[in-house]
């Protein structure tokens, strides 16, 4: 496969001032036209660094796009570097200057408007390099030659870069390597099943497939989505690879894969299919659950709504907790959790009930450790709950709080839909 390196200029980039956003939008553009990105550099504003960036980039891939550093100021270097990299000097461009002339005299109204000395660097090109039109701004891009590989310069800036790369990378690499493996790529979403076990579950597939699919585990927010990418002569043979892993896939993986676009429009798909409805009793959350499942169109056929009780007196008044047995039990407990499902259930007189207490932090409660966080739900077959130990800050423990509810409801979900054996 063609191979594509890219280099990153920008200060901003290093400090973590800046997202290397542009990295995103090239590695996105450039895998789903069938070409390899092999490696991102990132290096600042520093003409030997970015020199070095771009011949080591040149040894390692067939093709290499520097971003950034093309802009008419000091720390603008992206024009030298390139120069050093390919050993030649900058010149000045005739037809450059004449555009960066005609640009001023328009901005100004006037013919014969001096272009300021700093401007006139963006006329400077590496010797032999091409200019690349930059139709949105004011800095070209440049095509030049290094160690006989390709090397695009593009702008920093999202907007003109995503232009240019639509406007004249790909169609000019297009032509340079007609002979491109097709793509294809496929996710299936998984819930409850830690990263690990889900590699685990699809080790052998890993090893049959040998590469071709690539099978990417991508943990985030309590779920793993498995990415199965495959190359192939045509669209039919890759999909032909990708059609056999998925399979596979959801053999190994059985219940922890759902369909939906999210977990939350899966949830409310199982509620409308069995004809049930669902509410939620929230401490720690404060509504999170109930807006999550709110998020999803049509979640008013199942969504009868919620109860949020974030002081311990609240949880009382509400659920009909025994305030005596509330101070024994802790209001962080299965028992009350089991008592807010029960409770907002019948109160919303809904099928289930869903509850979340526990503590976001940064402090304990109640002796309990940040991350403590129990969930119950309520239904036709009684009441559970469920102890979850949660990672992060107040923020994370809050959301995958209320990821780890919606997964306790799909599992219960699941499990009453499941035809009954007769006595
Ligand atoms: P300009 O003409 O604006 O100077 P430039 O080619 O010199 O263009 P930079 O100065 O490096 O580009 O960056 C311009 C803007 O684009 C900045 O706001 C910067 O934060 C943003 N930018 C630069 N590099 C990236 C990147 N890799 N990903 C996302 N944004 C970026
Ligand atoms: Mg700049």
């Amino acid at each position: 496969m063609t191979s594509v390196a890219l280099v990153a200029v920008g200060d901003e980039l290093l400090l973590g001032d800046q997202l290397n956003g542009n990295g995103v939008t090239l590695g996105r553009a450039l895998a789903g036209e069938g070409f390899s990105v092999v490696g991102h550099f990132v290096v600042g504003d520093d003409i030997g660094h970015i020199s070095r960036a771009v011949r080591d980039a040149a040894a390692r891939a067939d093709v290499v796009i520097v971003c950034g550093g093309l802009g008419p100021t000091q720390d603008d270097l992206t024009r030298e570097g390139l120069a050093e990299a390919a050993g030649v000097s900058l010149e000045r461009d005739e037809s450059l200057e004449a555009a960066l002339r005609e640009r001023f005299a328009a901005r100004a109204g006037a013919a014969g408007v001096t272009v300021p000395a700093m401007n006139m660097r963006q006329a400077n090109l590496p010797a032999g390099a091409l200019p690349l039109a930059n139709e949105v701004g004011t800095a070209p891009g440049v095509l030049i030659l290094v160690n006989t590989r390709p090397v695009y310069a593009l702008p920093g800036v999202p907007r003109e870069l995503d232009a240019m790369v639509t406007a004249v990378v790909l169609p000019d690499l297009r032509a340079r390597f007609p002979e491109r493996p097709v793509v294809v790529q496929q996710t299936i979403r998984t819930v409850g099943l830690w990263e690990s076990a889900v590699a685990e579950a699809l080790a052998p597939e890993v090893d049959r497939t040998a590469g071709n699919p690539r099978i990417a585990f991508l943990a985030s927010g309590g779920e793993t989505r498995v990415v199965v990418t495959a190359t192939g002569a045509d669209t039919a043979a890759a999909t032909a690879l990708v059609d056999t892993t998925i399979g596979v896939a959801r053999t190994a993986l059985g219940s922890a894969v759902y369909d939906a676009a999210s977990l939350e429009a899966e949830v409310v798909r199982l509620l409308g299919a069995a004809g049930a409805t669902v509410a939620c009793a929230e401490s720690l959350t404060a509504g999170l659950l109930c807006g999550r499942l709110a998020n999803v169109p049509g979640a008013s056929d199942v969504l009868r709504g919620g109860m949020v009780a974030y002081a311990t007196s609240l949880k009382s008044k509400f659920f009909g907790i025994n305030r005596l047995r509330l101070f024994d039990q802790g209001a962080v407990s299965p028992e009350t959790a089991s008592a807010m499902a029960r409770g907002v259930a019948e109160e919303c007189g809904s099928t289930y009930g869903v509850a979340l207490t526990g503590v976001a932090g940064p402090s304990p409660q109640e002796g309990n450790p940040p991350g403590t966080v129990y969930g119950a739900v309520h239904g036709p077959s009684g009441v559970a709950s469920q102890l979850f130990t949660l990672p992060g800050d107040r923020a994370q423990v809050r959301a995958l709080a209320v990821t780890s509810a919606l997964a306790m409801l799909r599992v219960a979900l699941l499990h009453d839909a499941r035809p009954r054996r007769r006595r």
